[in-house]
C-alpha cells in the first residue's frame, strides 16, 4: 500500500491514536502496525493516557445534550453521508483492511460493503424506532411504551473485522442519538484512526460538536477503564470469550449494559441428502476465508459415515488447489494469520490435536521463504478427530478444519454440533425437508444463526448477528437489535378527571 494512499485516508508516518471529533491528541505509549502480510511498518500510533480517556469522556458526555435533541432522521441523514463517504472510498479503505489484517483484497472490499450497507438500513431505522401503543384496562388512559438514547455506547472492538464491527456498532448507535467512544484493536489500530477521520469530517462538515463520535487506542487496559466506567451505560465488546467474560463481570458490577460478541466453533452437519459441491464450497470458504479467523469460521464438519469417505476425498483435492500469499494479490485465496502469536497458536493446537489421538490429513506448517517473510503465513490443516477432545472443545483463530463422524439420525449430528460450550453459527447441508426443520427447531441448533445450505461464514445485514452461551447472548446489526442501544419507556397518561387505579383497587381518602 503506497503512502499516497494511506494519506488518502488520513493516515501519516505517526499518527495521534485519540480523538474526540476534529481534535487529534495522545501522549501514551506508540504501538507499530506492521503487515502481516509483509511484515513491514505500515505507521505508528500513540496510545490514549488515563487522563486523556477522561477528557474524551467530557467531550462525550456534553455532546450527547446536544445530539439526543436532534430528531433521529436527521441523525439518519448524517449516517447517510457516512455512507455515501464509504462507497468513495471503499477500495482505498478495502486495501487498508486487507493491508493491516490481512484478509483477502475482495474480503477488505466486502467488509467496507457491510458498512455501507449499515449504515443504508440506519438511515431507514430513523425513520422507523417504533414503540407499541398498548390498550389501558383503565377508562380514560392511554398507553404506550417509547425508546430514548442511552448516553455514551462503548465500543471494544476484535482485529478481524476491524472496520465493519465499529460500523455495525456506530451507524445503529448515531441513530438511536447515542454518542459513540470507541477502542478499536491494538493489533489494527490504523483502520481506527482511519474511520475516525472519515466521520470526524462529516461531522464537522454537518457543524456538529466535538465528542458525538471519539477514539480512543491501547489494549486491555484501555477497554478496562471503559469497562468500568459508570458514565458509560452500553459497553458493547467484540472478541474473546476470555475477554468477554472479564468485560460482563465488571460491567455488571456497576449494573451497565453489555452487547458481548465473543467466539465461535461453528459446525456444518454434512447429511447423506446434501448437495456435495455445494458443500465442498460452503466447507473450504468457511474454513480458509480470512485465514480461518472470522468468528463464523467453519471450524467443525460433522459428516454422516455413509459419505464420510467421499467428503474427506473431495476436502483433500480441494486443499491442494489453495494458494497461500499475499492478500493483495487476488490470484491467491489465502493470506496470513495476524501475527506471529497467533502463528504459535496455530502450531501449539495442531500438536494438541495429535496428542489427543487426531490426524491431521494435510500437512501443517509455517511457509518460509519469497512473499512469506513475516512469518505469518501458515497452510490450512484437516485433521479427523472426535468431538470431545479438549482441543476441538476450543475455538483456535486458525485455518484448522476438524472432521467428525456421525453414524445414525440426524439427531446424534446435532448434539454433536451443540456439544461445544460456544453457539455462534451452525449450518446444515441437506434436501431432506424434515432434517432441515428439526435442525431449526427448538430441538435442533443451540446456536445464535442457523443455515441451511449455506455454510456457517459471514452474514448479511438485515438479520441480527450473534450468538448463544460462551459467545455472550449480544445481537448487533438488523432486525430489532437496535433496541439494545436505547433506553426503553412505558408511559401512561390519564385524560380524565378520576384517578382509577390499576387492579381496580380502591384507595378512597
Ligand atoms: P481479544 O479478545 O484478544 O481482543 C478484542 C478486544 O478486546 C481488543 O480491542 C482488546 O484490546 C480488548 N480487550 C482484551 N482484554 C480486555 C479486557 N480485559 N478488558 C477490556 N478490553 C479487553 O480478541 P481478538 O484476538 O482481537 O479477536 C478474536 C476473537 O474475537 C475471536 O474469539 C473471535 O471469535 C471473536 N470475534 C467475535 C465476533 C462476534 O461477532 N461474535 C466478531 C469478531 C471476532
Amino acid at each position: 500500500m503506497t503512502s499516497k494512499e494511506l494519506q488518502a485516508l488520513g493516515i501519516e508516518a505517526e499518527n495521534l491514536g485519540t480523538s474526540t471529533g476534529s481534535k487529534w491528541f495522545a501522549k501514551g505509549d506508540i504501538i507499530s502496525s506492521s503487515s502481516p502480510t509483509n511484515g513491514k511498518l505500515i505507521a505508528k500510533v500513540q496510545c490514549t493516557t488515563r487522563k486523556e480517556y477522561d477528557k474524551v469522556i467530557e467531550a462525550a458526555e456534553k455532546a450527547e445534550l446536544i445530539w439526543r435533541d436532534i430528531p433521529a432522521p436527521k441523525r439518519g441523514e448524517v449516517v447517510r453521508q457516512l455512507g455515501d463517504k464509504l462507497r468513495e472510498l471503499k477500495p482505498v479503505l478495502g486495501k487498508l483492511v486487507s493491508y493491516e489484517m490481512g484478509k483477502s483484497y475482495q474480503e477488505g472490499m466486502g467488509e467496507v460493503q457491510e458498512m455501507i450497507d449499515i449504515c443504508d438500513f440506519a438511515v431507514g431505522l430513523s425513520r422507523q424506532l417504533y414503540g407499541n401503543t398498548i390498550h389501558s384496562e383503565r377508562p380514560g388512559h392511554r398507553m404506550y411504551d417509547q425508546y430514548h438514547p442511552l448516553g455514551i455506547v462503548g465500543i471494544i472492538s476484535a482485529f478481524n473485522f476491524p472496520v465493519a464491527v465499529w460500523s455495525w456498532n456506530a451507524a445503529l448507535a448515531l441513530v438511536c442519538g447515542d454518542v459513540i467512544v470507541w477502542k478499536g484493536s491494538e493489533k489494527t489500530p490504523l483502520c481506527a484512526v482511519a474511520c475516525q477521520k472519515i466521520l470526524a469530517d462529516i461531522l464537522k462538515a454537518n457543524k456538529l460538536p466535538e465528542g458525538i463520535s471519539s477514539i480512543i487506542s491501547g489494549g486491555a487496559e484501555v477497554g478496562a477503564w471503559m469497562s468500568e466506567d459508570e458514565r458509560i451505560p452500553l459497553i458493547s465488546a467484540t472478541g474473546s470469550t476470555r475477554m468477554g467474560k472479564i468485560v460482563a463481570a465488571t460491567v455488571a458490577k456497576r449494573l451497565g449494559k453489555s452487547l458481548l460478541e465473543l467466539g465461535g466453533n461453528n459446525a456444518i452437519i454434512v447429511t447423506p441428502s446434501s448437495d456435495l459441491k455445494m458443500t465442498i464450497i460452503g466447507a473450504v470458504f468457511g474454513a480458509v476465508g480470512t485465514a480461518g479467523q472470522r468468528c463464523t469460521s467453519t471450524r467443525r464438519l460433522i459428516i454422516h459415515d455413509s459419505i464420510y469417505d467421499q467428503v474427506k476425498k473431495a476436502l483433500v483435492d480441494a486443499y491442494k488447489q489453495i494458494k497461500i500469499g499475499d492478500p493483495l494479490d487476488s490470484n491467491n485465496h489465502m493470506g496470513p494469520l495476524i501475527d506471529t502469536d497467533a502463528v504459535n497458536m496455530y502450531l501449539s493446537a495442531l500438536d494438541k490435536i495429535k496428542a489427543e489421538g487426531g490426524k491431521l490429513l494435510t500437512k501443517g506448517e509455517v511457509l518460509k521463504g519469497k512473499g512469506y517473510e513475516s512469518g505469518c503465513y501458515v497452510t490450512p490443516v484437516i485433521a479427523e478427530v472426535e468431538n470431545h477432545y479438549e482441543i476441538v472443545q476450543h475455538e483456535t483463530f486458525a485455518p484448522i478444519l476438524y472432521l467428525i463422524k456421525y453414524s445414525g439420525e440426524v439427531s446424534e449430528a446435532i448434539s454433536l454440533q451443540n456439544g461445544v460450550r460456544q453457539g455462534l453459527s451452525s449450518a446444515i447441508m441437506t434436501n431432506n425437508l424434515r432434517e432441515a426443520e428439526l435442525f431449526l427447531s427448538q430441538n435442533g441448533s443451540d446456536c445464535g444463526i442457523a443455515n441451511v445450505n449455506i455454510g456457517t461464514s459471514g452474514a448479511e445485514i438485515g438479520g441480527a448477528f450473534g450468538g448463544e452461551k460462551e459467545t455472550g447472548g449480544g445481537r448487533e446489526s438488523g432486525s430489532d437489535a437496535w433496541k439494545v442501544y436505547m433506553r426503553r419507556q412505558t408511559n401512561t397518561i390519564n385524560y380524565t378527571s378520576n384517578l382509577p387505579l390499576a387492579q381496580g383497587i380502591k384507595f378512597d381518602l
